[in-house]
């Protein structure tokens, strides 16, 4: 995939070989919501048992598809985690692109090589 303009260098996720933990943490949110939309719709057919622990896993995967981009997507050089600071410090509807527009790491300033 290549997501490049003519003079645009990769997002530094991208050229770090990282975004796959952006998509496996995507992946674990579409499964969760995927567990909890079965409890809702088929959790009297079930044990309660069952469906408590369908809604544990479902709660479980939803935050490691949270949690694991976050403390994952970091800098090769200097350990800075992107996407927590892209979450963190960018207005809430554009720190996706921020952080897929930044030319460098927005720490050490460091460019990244594919
Ligand atoms: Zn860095």
């Amino acid at each position: 995939m290549n997501a490049t303009g003519p003079d645009k260098r990769p997002s530094i996720v991208v050229a770090s070989g990282q975004a796959w933990k952006g998509f496996l943490g995507l992946a674990l949110l579409v499964v969760s919501c995927a567990l909890f939309y079965w409890v809702v719709y088929d959790g009297r057919n079930m044990a309660a048992e069952t469906s408590f622990g369908i809604m544990l896993l479902g709660g479980l995967t939803g935050l490691t598809g949270i949690v694991f981009p976050l403390a994952a997507i970091r800098c090769p050089h200097c350990g800075d985690r992107w996407f927590w600071r892209a979450a963190n410090r960018q207005q809430p509807r554009g720190w996706l692109k921020w952080l897929a527009d930044q030319p460098h790491c927005p720490a050490c300033e460091r460019t990244i090589d594919p």
